[in-house]
């Protein structure tokens, strides 16, 4: 338990927790401060961080029965390293932090099976204890309200003119966010307007979609739109290590932010304190996390939207695993997509991020926004600027449109990892295993064309690959397409089998990608016959949150489970089958392809596409 200052509990009571500290920590053998961190953290004798605490150079810490963690400042004062420490007995050592302007807490031990020392649980609970007294005396004292006033907010604050403005005219390709958030600028630009008439001015504004589509762009356009400060803060630097932290830094926040209103505080990767408490912490029913997250929702139902205009905006990409107190109204009750661009979308964010750099006449964006399909703003501002820099490593004066070819393959599969060299078997299977995708997808309907095979190891996982490049965005594909996806998705694993009689496990991502497929097939696009076309999942597999999280199914019958299991199978293995089919019939194309890749690692261009024109399309398939 950690101590916490409101609500204040009696005085009856805390005696009563003083006696039921003091006997369980005695009895308890089995308490150790959680190495959460893990073993990296350093650790010193105690008598170094008394010394430290004397020389000023300690910021904070966190006092627990079986450790206690400090952190040091660095010369400039902010928070520098972390140390532990095993405390020794020293019931002063509270007056000691207090008289050092050390920030600290007394942290509870979680359940962790641990064999201490006789001293170590025997003392540490009398410092325990004495820390705990001590916070009875200066609440009772009438100290400051906070008892525990450690972690001053540390959002940053932009406010208009201090850094160049961002607009909306710095965002692209999110015009439907865009359109809803001008309403936020309104908002704060004119609060009375809205008040004047009764109408209740939104207090929080959630921003969901995937990582670098510009949701943190988007809330610093609505700042700089409206000409009002911005405090911004991280999710994940509200939760630290420290106890107790987290809470004050709200209170904090919301305290500044209140003085400077009208203002927008952003909080991003909202998800690193709203996790839904019902899921339980991973690191052990995450206190801090929690008490954060209250006092959160505490503010955000405190202010009165009516005379102090702050609108909260936050960032996730997770909004499934949100609280669902987060989501009510009064809270963040309004929700904007910001999804990745389409290609018009695409070809304006490369517009605005390419106005920095010199680009030759004969550079087409809208060729590379064609070829650049599910990349996120952030990704094609990389983009511009790897192909910036390949301009400049060749010294040319002005980028040309090969090196945003090259970019686009180095941010799509990282960059070459010529130096990974596959043994001579691993690098036959493959080249089979790639050419069997290539096949298999050169005759599948409505899929995409074949650019490029390789096997050439990329990034971490794909030790070879096949490009297929879209020749225009695509919405809605039908039943026919998306089982040639499946057949397409196998044909590797296919090509192994028959091939090399024998399965690796470098197939494992493709059959990943086939089940589900299938599965949304099966429970989302209602495909199948025999289910027919009814939704068995509870719909929220959106674009962005296809991440490969199974979506949760409606409650249904044993029988109804195991049909759709049954058509999933179905419809995966009559995708095996006829990749193996395809394959089949094409075996001399396969095997050449093959050992053309073999001795090339690449194809690609007209004489790949050349080559799988001769595929021909067997009758069983
Ligand atoms: P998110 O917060 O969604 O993860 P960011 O807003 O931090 O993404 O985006 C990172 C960078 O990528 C931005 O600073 C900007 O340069 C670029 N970017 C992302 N999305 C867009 C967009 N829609 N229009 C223009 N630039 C974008
Ligand atoms: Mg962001
Ligand atoms: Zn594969």
């Amino acid at each position: 338990m950690a101590i916490k200052k409101d609500p204040q509990p009696p005085r009856s009571r805390l005696i009563l927790n003083i006696v039921f500290l003091v006997a369980s920590g005695l009895l308890l053998l089995n308490i150790l401060l959680p190495g959460f961190l893990g073993p990296s953290m350093a650790r010193e004798p105690y008598s170094m961080f008394i010394h430290r605490v004397q020389e000023h150079e300690v910021m904070r810490a966190s006092v627990g029965q079986e450790e206690i963690r400090y952190q040091l400042k660095n010369e400039n004062g902010e928070p520098g390293e972390v140390y532990a420490t095993t405390p020794i007995f020293d019931l002063n050592l509270p007056h000691l932090l207090e008289d050092n302007g050390v920030e600290f807490a007394a942290v509870s031990p979680p359940k962790n099976q641990w064999l201490g020392s006789l001293l170590s649980w025997v003392i540490p609970p009398l410092i325990f204890v004495a820390i705990w007294r001590f916070f009875i005396a200066r609440s009772a004292g009438g100290g400051p309200a906070g008892a525990l006033s450690i972690g001053k907010s540390r959002a940053k604050v932009y406010v208009e003119g201090e850094s160049a403005k961002i607009t909306f005219n710095d965002v692209a390709g999110v015009e439907e966010a865009k359109t809803e958030l001008v309403e936020i600028v309104d908002f704060l630009k004119t609060p009375k307007r809205f008040t004047e008439l009764g109408a209740k001015i939104p207090k929080g504004v959630l921003l969901v979609g995937p990582p670098g589509t510009g949701k943190t762009l988007l809330a610093k356009a609505v700042a700089g739109e409206a000409g009002v400060a911005f405090f911004s803060i991280s999710g994940s630097e509200f939760v630290e290590l420290f106890v107790g932290v987290g809470s004050s830094r709200v209170r904090d926040l919301f305290e500044q932010a209140k003085k400077q209103a009208p203002c927008i505080i952003f909080i991003d990767e909202l998800d690193a304190i709203g996790k839904s408490r019902s899921s339980g912490g991973f690191y052990g029913g995450n206190d801090e996390r929690e008490q954060t997250l209250n006092q959160l929702l505490t503010e955000m139902d405190g202010f009165d939207a009516g005379d102090t205009t702050v609108i909260v905006l936050a960032a996730t990409n997770r909004p499934e695993s949100l609280d669902a107190a987060l989501l009510r109204p009064g809270r963040f009750d309004r929700q904007v997509l910001v999804d990745r661009p389409d290609l018009i979308g695409r070809e304006a964010i490369l517009k605005i991020h390419a106005k920095d750099v010199k680009l030759a006449d004969s550079v087409n964006l809208k060729a590379i926004a064609t070829r650049t399909p599910g990349f996120a703003g952030a990704d094609l501002a990389n983009l511009v600027n790897e192909a910036a820099l390949l301009a400049a490593r060749n010294n040319r004066q002005e980028v040309i449109q090969e090196d945003f070819a090259e970019a686009i393959e180095r941010v799509v599969a990282g960059l070459e990892k010529k130096s990974r060299v596959l043994n001579e078997r691993e690098k036959k299977i493959v080249a089979y295993h790639e050419v069997g995708h290539a096949l298999v997808g050169a005759l599948m309907p409505g899929s995409d064309q074949v650019e490029k095979i390789s096997i050439v190891p990329r990034g971490m996982a794909a030790l070879g690959y096949t490009l297929q490049l879209p020749t225009e965005d695509r919405f809605l594909r039908d039943e026919a397409e998306l089982k040639g996806q499946i057949a397409t998705l196998l044909g590797g694993r296919s090509a192994e089998e028959l091939i090399f009689g024998s399965i690796t496990t470098g197939a494992a991502n493709d059959l990943q990608r086939a089940t589900d497929l299938a599965e949304q097939m099966v429970t989302t696009y209602g495909m199948s016959q025999v289910l027919g076309p009814l939704a068995y999942d509870r719909g929220q597999r959106n674009a962005f949150l296809d991440n490969g999280m199974p979506n949760s199914r409606r409650p249904m019958s044993e029988q109804t489970a195991k049909a759709i299991d049954e058509e999933v199978k179905g419809l995966v293995e009559e995708g095996h089958q006829r990749a193996l089919a395809i394959l089949g019939s094409n075996r001399d194309l396969l095997e050449t392809l093959a050992q053309q890749l073999l001795e090339a690692e690449v194809i690609e261009g007209e004489s790949l596409r050349d080559t799988l024109k001769q595929v021909n399309m067997p009758e069983s398939a």
